[in-house]
This record gives structure tokens, sequence and C-alpha cells, in this order.
């Protein structure tokens, strides 16, 4: 009897993962934050726009606001540019991750997280093997980035959920352009869409 429910159990499990690709791309994202920045998103939510968020502890309501906020400016930019396609919060999924400093080499407010170097190496940026990074994009299908969290001065949360939003709207958008802005070890920064 206990067998029977055991195997009943494990083919339902079976069939819930085979047939919800887009569910098995989330956690393919989830995965891969985690391992860019070894924190855990046990939280998940969603912005008062409906945007998806994992996140390391509950998320404020200001958080959650300037990460809608931050949208909103990229929807406006993106449609000032003429691109039209994934413009919608609920496309977008935003890692919070827990800040790996909280001030820059000036001493201003800067949560960033420590990534690997990988084609920052050996460029200003290098902290020797990682750089700090406001974010990064994590994942193009589905559209997904990491963002420290923030305790106050939450304009640089939306400023931030912009810059890495504009490189998930030119891949869909306008792909040549995505590949001539999507690596700043090769100059250039954000904004790129004006
Ligand atoms: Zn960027």
């Amino acid at each position: 009897m206990r067998t029977n429910l055991l195997a009943g159990f494990l083919i339902v499990m079976a069939l819930g993962f085979s047939s919800d690709s887009v569910s098995a791309q989330s956690r393919s994202a989830v995965a891969e934050a985690q391992r860019i920045t070894g924190d855990r998103f046990s939280f998940s939510s969603r912005t008062p726009n409906g945007a998806n968020i994992y996140s390391v502890k509950r998320p404020s309501a200001a958080m959650l606001s300037a990460i809608d906020k931050g949208l909103s400016d990229l929807f406006a930019v993106a449609r000032k540019n003429g691109y039209s396609r994934n413009l919608s919060y609920s496309a977008y999924t935003v890692f919070i991750a827990n800040a790996d400093r909280d001030r820059n080499s000036a001493g201003q407010y800067s949560p960033d997280i420590a990534v690997g170097a990988a084609q920052y190496a050996g460029t200003d940026y290098d902290q020797g093997g990682y750089i700090y990074a406001a974010g990064m994009v994590v994942s193009f299908s589905p559209m997904t980035f990491v963002i420290a969290e923030h305790t106050k001065e939450f304009n640089r949360v939306s400023d931030v959920v912009r810059f890495e939003g504009e490189h998930l709207v030119l891949y869909y958008n306008d792909r040549r352009r995505y590949s001539e802005t999507a690596d700043h070890s090769r100059g250039g920064g954000h904004p790129i869409l004006q």
C-alpha cells in the first residue's frame, strides 16, 4: 500500500515536470541566479503591477514599487525608440539578492553584488577575480535579472531595473543593437536608450 502511494506520487511529479516547460525554465533561472550570487531565493512574490520577484527575504513595499517604476521608465523609453515586444510587467522576473557591499569606493551608498570577473578580468572593474555590479541579466527566456536589496535611496533601484531591462528589451527588439551594447568591458554603459 505504501509503495503504491509513493509510485503514484512520483508519476504525478513526472507529469508535472514534463508538461510545464515554462516553469522548468523558471527553475533553471532560479538555479542560475543562486549560482551567480551564492544566495537562496526562498521568497516569491509579485510587484503591484505584476512583475515576478524572487528574493532572499520578504521584499519591502518600497523595493517592489521602485521595481515597477524602473519597468515603467523602461517601457516608456522603449516605446519612444519604436520597440513594442515584451513590454509587460508580468514578462519580467527580478531576483533581489543580498548586497555584497553597501558602499562604493567613493563611500557612496551603493548596494552591489559581487560576480565572477569573466570578460572584465584585468579591466578597471576587476577586484581580483570578481567585479561589483549593480545588476546583471540572468536569463533571456524567461527574462530575468538580479539586483541587490536596498534599504534606502530606492530611486537607484528604479535606475538599475531600467538599465538591466535595456539589455532584455534590446535582445527581443533590436538584436544588432543588443550585441553592440551587451558587453560593457568593451566600452559603453547605461542608459543605452535615450
Ligand atoms: Zn548593462
